[in-house]
């Protein structure tokens, strides 16, 4: 096995290698890092772990730099870690694991690397590569994880059953880097997953989180958010997607399977961008649609309004998988509540002022708002897919030339409720934000050009009608 490292690892590794023989203790690169090297895809952190005390071993190494790294280690777990610019190398002690059915943190004593290896997830995750000057650079494979990685094969070094059910993460591990590496769960460890699919109660919110987003971010998701669906995690960990699966008949009228759509969707906006919210968007934007499922006779069915209660949904889902309820979840909740607003601006004959509505509510967010509209369409037919394309071709650019003319996006009315209730002499109260709103419509229509000046003569225009006197 021949491995390339960088300049920066090989001169590193070297390093580890002469303060692990200084000090007396077997050492070894372990994990995704090797992983990773041997598939040719980017690394990152390394994992050294080594047959005695990982933090000795993490100062010993950090003597021999200059100036001398920080070494960050927990006592408690025995790990420690230095940083070589921004390239993090992890320390640890060979261990031996045993658990205890209501916990996935288990008693843990010193062990040989086989051990170590032993204790590992998948047979692509347990290989090993010396450090040792009798064997520097062997890579040490005692489940053949070679032959996997080349099969593209996930599977569990030991017992699957018994290595879900001690560390039920690991299924969501499993679905996550098959859905990284697009590769394939081995049928034996699949069905495992499966029967385990229960124990993944044991796992904090925080965890489970941690393995969707990736998922969500992989270049496929849609191979992860299947594998979820199929094992039965989906349905445990995210009940409002598995309520978007199947399709309803009823007098020959049947609905798309929304959870397939929406895969789909996911699928779509991928290459697009790996902003983890836009992904989370369209894994959402049509989460309302079971709750909203209608058949009206001689219509066929509907789901009218799936995207405000959709919208309405966001804050829930984002407390439950313990998101964040600030940005990310206005962004997120915005391109749920908005996602239909461009397709209705296909149609001929549509306003400026629609088109100033649009630029308006959607704000900075336009250009995501139309790789989400884009991303929704899955139709099989690819005239039909062409065509609608071109159509949102058309949206964008009138919204470009409304944008170049009225400046639309991120504006503000001329006019603050600070002036209305200064003017009228009023403390803040309903009839401010009324007024308001109505110099904004009225901007937004058309009705009044967007200046000051005429913003301020409607707004005594108007304030008349209400009844409202000026302030002397
Ligand atoms: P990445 O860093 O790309 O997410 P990784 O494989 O390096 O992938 P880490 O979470 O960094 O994943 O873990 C490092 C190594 O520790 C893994 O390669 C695996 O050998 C082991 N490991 C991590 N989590 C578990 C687990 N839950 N059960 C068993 N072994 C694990
Ligand atoms: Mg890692």
């Amino acid at each position: 096995m021949n491995i390339e490292y960088s300049h920066k690892e090989a001169f590193v590794f070297k390093k580890i290698a002469a303060a692990a023989a200084e000090i007396g203790v077997p050492a070894y690169i372990i994990g995704g890092f090797v992983r990773d090297k041997i598939l040719g895809r980017p690394t990152k952190d390394a994992d050294i772990v080594c047959v005695g005390d990982g933090i000795a071993l993490a100062h010993a190494v950090a003597k021999r730099f200059q100036p001398e790294p920080t070494v960050a280690f927990f006592k408690h777990f025995g790990t420690a870690q230095i940083k070589i610019d921004d390239w993090e190398i992890e320390f640890v002690g060979a261990r031996k694991e045993s658990y205890r059915h209501e916990s996935r943190n288990p008693e843990v004593e010193p062990g040989t690397i086989e051990d170590d290896q032993n204790r590992r997830d998948f047979t692509i995750n347990a290989m090993a590569i010396s450090l040792n000057q009798a064997d520097y650079g062997t890579l040490i494979d005692p489940f053949n994880g070679l032959v996997d990685l080349s099969n593209k094969l996930i599977q569990t070094p030991l017992d699957p059953l018994t290595t879900f059910s001690d560390d039920p993460l690991r299924m969501m591990r499993a679905i996550r880097f098959a859905s990284q590496l697009q590769f394939t769960i081995a049928p034996v460890t699949l069905q495992a997953i499966q029967d385990n699919a229960h124990r993944i109660k044991i796992i904090t919110q925080e965890r489970i989180t941690d393995e969707f987003n990736k998922i969500l971010l992989s270049k496929k998701p849609s191979v992860g958010l299947d594998l979820l669906y199929k094992t039965g995690l989906m349905k445990l960990i995210f009940p409002a997607m598995v309520d978007l699966a199947g399709a309803e008949y009823i007098d020959g009228h049947g609905h798309k399977d929304n959870f397939y759509h929406t895969l789909q969707v996911v699928d779509n906006i991928a290459p697009t961008t790996n902003d983890l919210w836009l992904r989370w968007a369209a894994l959402l934007h049509d989460i309302g649609k079971p709750a909203t499922k209608r058949f009206e006779n001689g219509h066929g069915w509907t789901f009218h309004g799936h995207e405000v209660v959709g919208g309405r949904m966001v804050p829930k889902i984002f407390t439950k998988w313990r998101l964040s309820l600030h940005e990310p979840m206005r962004f997120v909740r915005k391109m749920v509540e908005l996602h239909l607003r461009p397709i209705s601006l296909t149609k001929e004959n549509i306003t400026d002022s629609a088109i100033r509505r649009l630029l308006f509510d959607a704000g900075e967010d336009i250009e995501n708002l139309m790789l989400l509209c884009e991303a929704d369409i899955t139709s099989k037919n690819k005239q039909k897919v062409k065509r609608y394309l071109e159509n949102f071709e058309l949206v964008r650019q009138r919204l470009k030339e409304v944008e170049e003319k009225d400046k639309i996006r991120n504006w503000q009315p001329p006019i603050t409720g600070e002036l209305i209730m200064e003017v009228f002499g009023l403390p803040p109260s309903k009839p401010v934000g009324d007024l308001k709103t109505r110099i904004r419509e009225a901007i937004l229509d058309g009705i009044i050009s967007n200046d000051y000046d005429a913003a301020y003569q409607y707004m005594l225009e108007q304030a008349a009608s209400m009844g409202l006197e000026k302030r002397n």
